[in-house]
């Protein structure tokens, strides 16, 4: 039996975590922790049966008391670098989804993992069509070079752009030969017009109510345009992936970084 600590379990995320995990056999929820909603059982927090575990604000202690195995976090960044750092204290492996984790801080953390030989899961889309949609992305950059980004969510999301289009633009700027239009200097006659740049991939955001989390990439060549967009209709989307990461996450020993990894090899 795999034992699930859920951290952000009062959230949006951890809410269907909580679902998730207690539905998939081989695994439980074991303990929660938010700093909101303390004291009130999880399972009724998340619109199911009462689990018998109660939010608490304090992860150390339920690490402590709940001999959990896996973490699973879905908070803000500094919340989960501060967490992943606890769970690693106590042996415990962290299957991370919150978005706008520093690099430094992810380096910080594959260190502590490998010293430790604890597996661990950072993850910054647990869709798999999204997974998939980066992946063509990094292939179609090959024959088209001049590629933007236009990722849609949710006004709630707390950073922009989202991780998937950051992780995108690095694949399509490792994936191409020569550079493409991102990198003309233009007049932009309003401050952003033209997006963000990440190695002369422009990455656009657009945050709406109604969006849930889609991304669009558009390739242009002589001619022709190729588009290819993923949409995440609801947060269920996400959940599969979390599940194959709470399995894999028990054969790693140290941090790996994206569910293409353990997709692709
Ligand atoms: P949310 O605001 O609904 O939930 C976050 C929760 O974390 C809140 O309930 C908050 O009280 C709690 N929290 C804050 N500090 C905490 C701490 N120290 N310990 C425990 N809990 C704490 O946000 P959300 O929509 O659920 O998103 C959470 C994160 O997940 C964001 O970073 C978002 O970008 C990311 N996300 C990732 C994926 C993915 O596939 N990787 C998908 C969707 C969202």
């Amino acid at each position: 039996m795999i034992r699930v600590v859920v951290t952000g379990a009062a959230g949006r995320m951890g809410r269907e975590v909580v679902k998730a995990v207690s539905r998939t056999p081989g695994m439980e929820v074991v303990g929660a922790v938010d700093p909101g909603h303390p004291g009130q059982d999880v399972g009724l927090l998340a619109g199911i049966e009462a689990l018998g575990v109660t939010v608490r604000g304090d992860l150390a202690e339920v690490l402590r008391t709940s001999k959990a195995t896996v973490m699973v976090d879905f908070t803000t960044p500094g919340a989960a670098v501060a967490n992943i750092k606890t769970a690693l204290e106590y042996g415990v492996r962290p299957v991370v989804g919150t978005t706008g984790i520093a690099q430094r801080d992810v380096e910080e953390i594959k260190a502590i993992c490998r010293e430790k030989r604890l597996g661990g899961l950072i993850v910054p889309n647990f869709a798999l069509g999204a997974v998939l949609m980066m992946h063509f992305a990094g292939i179609a950059a090959r024959y088209f070079p001049d590629v933007e980004i236009i990722e849609l969510h949710h006004p709630q999301k707390l950073d922009a752009p989202s991780g998937t289009a950051l992780q995108t633009a690095d694949i399509v700027a490792r994936s191409r030969q020569e550079k493409g239009v991102g990198d003309r200097t233009e007049v932009e006659k309003l401050d952003g017009a033209r997006g963000g740049n990440l190695e002369g991939v422009r990455i656009h955001s657009v945050r709406l109510p109604g969006l849930v989390a889609h991304q669009e990439v558009i390739f242009g060549g002589l001619g022709q345009t190729l588009t290819i967009r993923h949409d995440s209709t609801s947060r269920e989307s996400f959940m599969p992936g979390v599940i194959m990461a709470i399995k894999k996450v028990m054969e790693l020993e140290q941090l790996v970084y994206g569910l293409d990894r353990l997709i692709f090899g």
